[in-house]
């Protein structure tokens, strides 16, 4: 694990010793995509199951691992809002995928960073096309750091991106079954805005924009005025947001005259699942595409 004394960025640990290359992502969607770009590397995951990358504050400990790991991939836009200083600090071995993508894919964000600039929906791994690009910058950092599996790691990363497209396009099959009146996806972290524009849902969300802020009470009545019109038959919990707002939302729709249900199935947010299927990008993946199938296409 510690690489004392290999603390010059870029210095080339990954070949003439025994010891794998080390690669730590804040998130499990990049560490997911780091074990299938480098299946021999050492990767360790951030933020695990259930925890929130927006608010997540790095332990000593969490500093640690990142100066002593080979490479560092991290998601960037402003999503590891706490962590922005010590990431990019880290030289050339970082790289914030959020930055490598195409500009004009990403969608707004209604939030500003501290000095009062414009930000970007951090949700990247929810837009197939957007995270492939994601994974070929990750790939292209990796193979900067360890230039004799460069080409390894680029066709692995094609590999995978074209996973991710094979499940886009069945989930493009599944979830365009649903008719279209009930095409309305509400649940309580606003994570999938690009999964909505992908599959074409309408996206609502209890939680304002980060993790940090809670709708009020008049746009909640709202949001419930717009389930029972519509007749929304299923809302959704996530693994980041704390599903107390979705089953207050569920009992206002339920005095508007409309039963909604909340589904046994939980979405996948920000973080993986800490256990098989969905402790992977695709298995997470097609769990929210069968879950919200399930749900609203009744
Ligand atoms: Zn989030």
């Amino acid at each position: 694990m510690a690489l004392s004394g290999c603390a010059t960025d870029g210095s080339s640990t990954g070949s003439g010793e025994d010891k794998p290359l080390s690669i730590f992502a804040t998130t499990g969607y990049l560490g997911d995509a780091a074990t299938h770009i480098a299946p021999n590397a050492e990767v360790e995951v951030l933020v695990k199951a259930g925890g929130d990358p927006h608010t997540y504050q790095p332990s000593t400990q969490d500093l640690e691992k990142m100066k002593q790991a080979d490479v560092v991939l991290w998601n960037g836009l402003h999503l590891e809002a706490h962590m922005i200083d010590q990431l990019s600090g880290l030289g050339e071995k970082q790289i914030s995928v959020g930055d490598a993508v195409s500009r004009d894919k990403l969608l707004p964000w209604p939030e500003k960073d501290e000095d009062g600039n414009d930000l970007h929906d951090p949700h990247i791994w929810n837009d197939p096309q957007i995270w492939g690009e994601a994974v070929t910058a990750a790939a292209e950092k990796i193979g900067e750091i360890d230039t004799e599996n460069a080409d390894d790691y680029r066709a692995n990363a094609e590999d995978y991106a074209k996973a991710i497209e094979d499940a886009t396009a069945e989930g493009k099959e599944k979830l365009g079954a649903i008719p279209e009146d009930k095409r309305i996806l509400v649940t309580g972290h606003d994570a999938f805005n690009y999964f909505g524009r992908t599959f074409d849902l309408e996206v609502h969300a209890t939680d304002f924009v980060s993790s940090e802020a809670e709708k009020s009470a008049a746009e909640i009545n709202e949001l419930a005025n717009l389930i029972s019109e519509k007749k929304v038959p299923t809302i959704f919990v996530d693994n980041l947001q704390n599903p107390q707002a979705i089953t207050a939302l569920q009992e206002a729709v339920d005095s508007k005259g409309w039963k909604t249900a909340i589904s046994d199935d939980e979405l996948f947010a920000d973080t993986l699942g800490d256990s098989a299927p969905t402790d992977t990008y695709l298995g997470a993946f097609e769990h929210n595409i069968s879950a919200i199938s399930a749900g609203l296409g009744q």
